[in-house]
């Protein structure tokens, strides 16, 4: 894993340094997104501000995304390949009323919406409540 997140550090030009090992380790394991506090009770040694500037700094080198699922936290999640221009991040979020769990459905890209007349467009979110395959398997 070390190998892994130094790589992605260095490719992005972010000086690798334990916090930022630790917190991209994190996001990299994890199959769905992660609020500051979800990361803060993985990683025991760290305060969240530490945390959240980490976040900060990965957020404006594109290597995570922020999501507002809604929740009143805000979520991030790593971005995919394609993010190295501009955040490349408009896909359709998943939100599991079960579990509670926010997936990035990357192959899903938010349908295009035209806009009244002087209204321009700067950011879409959406977000697609339901149960993840996880919950879907049980029959309760
Ligand atoms: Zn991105
Ligand atoms: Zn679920
Ligand atoms: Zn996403």
């Amino acid at each position: 894993m070390f190998e892994q997140t130094e790589k992605k550090l260095i490719n992005k030009k972010i000086r690798p340094t334990a916090m930022r090992h630790l917190v991209l380790e994190v996001l990299m394991k994890t199959p769905y997104a992660l609020s500051l506090s979800d990361i803060e009770e993985k990683l025991d040694t760290a305060d969240k501000s530490t945390i959240f500037r980490t976040l900060k700094i990965f957020e404006e080198k594109k290597i995570v995304h922020s999501i507002d699922d809604g929740s009143g936290s805000l979520k991030y999640a790593l971005c995919h390949a394609n993010c190295e221009i501009h955040h490349n991040d408009f896909h359709v979020h998943f939100v599991c009323e079960r579990c509670e769990r926010t997936f990035c459905l990357e192959q899903i890209t938010i349908p295009k919406v035209s806009l009244p007349k002087n209204f321009i467009g700067n950011t879409a979110n959406m977000i697609i409540k339901g149960k993840c395959p996880n919950c879907n398997t049980t029959t309760d």
